[in-house]
């Protein structure tokens, strides 16, 4: 009786195992997470088929450990347990600052950078030293070119801008005149930005791009006088939305449906910036990391769009946009977000069709493909 009573059990174990089996549906999209790392860069990608391709790892101490935790989250929530390609797009410390903390909690298989550290700093060198050759002894380590690619099943990954270079042969159908290169005006910021790995990333109709922070300057060396890519229907990062980029050069010509900012609440989003990107003629939306005091009310978008607001709310938003903090000796750090986080996914169909969903608020929406 009691044998009996156990294979009864058993047998309803293995059903209710298998009916769960069955339940949990294979992914079909594309998934984006673009991590809140404020005001650096953290953006996870995971394929249909589980490859993981991260770009970048946010910012280093004091935020690393709150940054790599954040990274964790999205990968925990996508079921990725390892790293298959890690992008660093630069030097700087918003972008590779959260790598050493990261690489404790997730395994990395692949280390993409563009090559030697152009823009001296004395914690980026030694960490280029000491450091990171030891993250990737056990793994790989490629410095990539424009036109190489990162080998995934279902999605093509082209870098289009690396150490300075850009592409010299546009995309099958591409390679049209850039009617926006007139609007160009010469702008950069320092050695590192420019030399962003910069990605084009397609799935079945569904593009998308993430520049790195290249700078105005080299926007133009890549997309004039003749436009390389075509168009994409998301754009991500922005280089946190900062006037240094995002010339219409670019912002126009590449006519984004949807823009993905990874500004902080006092970095990027300034008017300069906001303009260009709503007056870009295929924009249907912008997404922002987090509320920007730069934008003011005169220049935010809804906070439906925005996965982040402030730490310290305050009972009314001035309308004007607040002058951009000057870094400096003597000038104390921007005050962070350092309470609970939020991402915004993106979830793409081979069609062309992606939702974009806002973490905070559960607000979703999606954009039909075929356009
Ligand atoms: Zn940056
Ligand atoms: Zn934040």
């Amino acid at each position: 009786m009691r044998a009996k009573m156990a294979l009864l059990i058993l047998a309803f174990a293995v059903s209710a195992a298998l009916a769960a089996a069955q339940t949990k549906t294979p992914r079909t999209t594309l998934d984006i997470y673009v991590v809140d790392v404020e005001g650096g860069n953290g953006v996870l990608f995971v394929t249909p088929w589980g490859e993981s391709v991260l770009i970048d790892t946010g910012n280093a101490a004091p935020g690393a450990v709150r940054d790599a935790g954040r990274i964790m989250a999205a990968a925990k929530d996508a079921g990725v347990t390892r790293i298959d390609h890690l992008i660093i797009t630069h030097w700087h410390g918003d972008h590779v600052g959260g790598l050493t903390e990261l690489a404790k909690l997730i395994p990395i298989k692949e280390f993409i950078d563009h090559g030697p550290n152009t823009q001296p700093s004395p914690q980026i060198d030694e960490f280029l030293q000491k450091t990171y050759p030891i993250l990737y002894a056990d793994a790989a380590h490629r410095v990539v070119k424009p036109g190489d690619k990162i080998p995934l099943k279902g999605v093509n990954w082209l870098v289009v801008a690396s150490a300075g270079e850009v592409i010299k042969t546009p995309l099958p159908g591409q390679g049209k005149p850039n009617l926006y290169c007139d609007l160009y005006k010469p702008d950069d910021n320092n050695a590192e930005d420019p030399q962003s790995v910069a990605s084009y990333i397609t799935f079945g109709k569904f593009r998308a791009a993430h520049l790195g922070d290249l700078t105005k300057n080299k926007e133009f060396e890549l997309m004039c006088p003749n436009n390389p890519i075509g168009a994409v229907d998301v754009l991500l990062g922005l280089h946190h939305g900062v006037s240094s980029s995002n010339s219409p050069v670019i912002v126009d010509a590449l006519r984004p449906r949807v823009a993905i900012m990874n500004n902080g609440t006092r970095k990027g989003g300034d008017p300069a910036t906001m303009q260009t990107i709503y007056s870009s003629p295929g924009l249907e939306d912008l997404w922002q990391m987090h509320f920007s005091l730069l934008s003011g009310q005169e220049y935010t978008v809804p906070g439906t769009f925005i996965a982040n607001t402030t730490d310290d709310p305050q009972a009314s938003m001035p309308v004007l946009p607040m002058p951009s903090p000057t870094p400096g000796p003597g000038v104390p750090p921007a005050p962070q977000h350092n309470g609970t986080a939020y991402w915004i996914k993106v979830s793409a169909q081979q069609d062309g069709t992606f939702t974009v969903t806002n973490a905070r608020n559960g607000f979703s929406k999606t954009y039909h493909g075929g356009k």
